[in-house]
């Protein structure tokens, strides 16, 4: 049988899964995984995630709840100015003992693993590995910064954007203003120019 391959994500659970009833608490750092977001809002693959919380055993499963916490680079949409900033989120994850590969790693009857499976595609239940001794977090920090992100981020609520004319950063010159009043003049310029340089 091939060996599960841990990973930075897996944390050791086999304790606590033993029966139900028992705690385990977390309160440490993961490498973000690849995938959240982008370069206008996202988190940089292996940026730091804390993770904090407990995982419960239930009857059928492991339950973690906590919070988990990453820092998020982002563009401002209005005056392209960087910014980093922690997006903390409240989680509660069901980890199922039954899990359709473990369970066919494991030689078992496939009847649990039919309706487990189809379960899985809801998305809600996240993964333990070796047979319950692991749970994997890896797809729920994904999850669950993918669905927290905005498409865009301001660096402050009244940001004023850049200037449409010049490009100059409105927050740092207020009072910034070009003689040219009505800005169809500029597109009548921009026109000018594209014929002139036609009838070269
Ligand atoms: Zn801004
Ligand atoms: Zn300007």
């Amino acid at each position: 049988m091939a060996r599960i391959q841990f990973t930075d994500w897996t944390i050791p659970v086999a304790q606590v899964g033993s029966r139900p009833g028992q705690t385990k608490e977390i309160d440490q750092e993961f490498p973000a995984p690849e995938g959240i977001g982008d370069t206008i809002v996202g988190v940089k693959p292996g940026a730091p995630v804390h993770v904090a919380g407990q995982f419960d055993s239930i009857v059928d499963g492991l339950i973690f709840t906590g919070t988990l916490t990453a820092p998020v680079d982002a563009v401002c949409a209005r005056c392209d100015v960087d910014l980093s900033r922690d997006f903390a989120e409240q989680v509660t994850a069901f980890f199922p003992y039954e899990n359709k590969g473990e369970d066919l790693a494991a030689g078992k009857d496939d009847e649990e693993t039919e309706i487990i499976a189809g379960e899985e595609e809801s998305g809600d239940l996240y993964p333990l590995l070796d047979n319950g001794s692991f749970a994997d977090i890896e797809p729920l920090i994904r999850d669950t910064f993918v669905t927290a992100l905005p498409l865009q981020m301001l660096c402050r609520p009244d940001c004023k954007g850049l200037c449409p004319q010049c490009g100059a950063d409105l927050n740092e010159e207020p009072a910034h203003v070009h003689d040219v009043v009505d800005p169809r003049f500029d597109a009548l310029a921009a026109l000018k120019a594209q014929l002139e340089q036609q009838e070269k």
